[in-house]
């Protein structure tokens, strides 16, 4: 029988994509995505036709929930990146990406966002030398990432030396020396290309 698999699993079954929110479970076949079970509720399937607004909205729901952030923040990534030159969806994109809880989890320093989240929230992360606990912190090019020296000893620090990790090209972290850089600046091709930017832009732009 179909097991419960908690309020994560269900942002993921409403969206009916992995938002990848549980580390190591969501690559697994314990995923209820890969289970296939449907949208969450009663009324979970056999849903009418969505509106074009129920699309948009939907649309940012995700992204939102992939993030970890909450509305009025993600509105402000929005609103900001409207002001910055470029295309103000992948603009937003860059901005989310460029988090510092969201660094850490693609370094693989943590297995998803939420970890990644505790893991700065924590102070164990320093920035060019300086503690910084704020998982909003936007990354900048050429800054160096590590974990603070007294926290190497943590079991979940051992644990990571020497992983292989896999990262997207524009960040580095070394599990020998825990230390890690911003290499280049991400681009939309090193963003989830399930997402539909353009769809949080005509929402927000109403
Ligand atoms: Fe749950 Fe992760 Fe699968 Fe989402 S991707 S349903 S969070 S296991």
């Amino acid at each position: 029988m179909a097991k419960y698999t908690g309020a994560d699993c269900r942002q993921c079954r409403r969206e009916g994509q992995k938002l990848f929110l549980k580390g190591e479970r969501c690559t697994s076949k314990k995923c209820a995505v890969e289970r296939r079970f449907g949208a969450p509720g009663q009324h979970g399937t056999g849903r009418k036709k969505p509106s074009e607004y129920q699309i948009q909205l939907r649309e940012k729901q995700k992204v939102k929930r992939m993030y970890g952030v909450l509305e009025k923040q993600f509105r402000s990534y929005y609103t900001e990146a409207s002001r910055i030159k470029g295309i103000t969806g992948a603009n937003m994109l860059f901005l989310l990406e460029r988090r510092l809880d969201n660094v850490i989890y693609r370094m693989g320093i943590g297995s998803s966002r939420a970890q990644s989240r505790q893991i700065v929230n924590h102070g164990h992360v320093e920035i060019n030398g300086k503690s910084v606990n704020i998982p909003a912190y936007i990354v900048k090019l050429g800054d160096v990432i590590t974990i603070r020296e007294n926290r190497k000893d943590n079991e979940y620090f051992k644990e990571l030396k020497g992983a292989k990790i896999v990262m997207p090209k524009w960040v580095s972290f070394d599990t020998d020396s825990f230390v890690g850089k911003i290499i280049e600046l991400p681009e939309r091709t090193d963003i989830d290309a399930r997402i539909n930017e353009q769809l949080i832009v005509e929402l927000y732009s109403k």
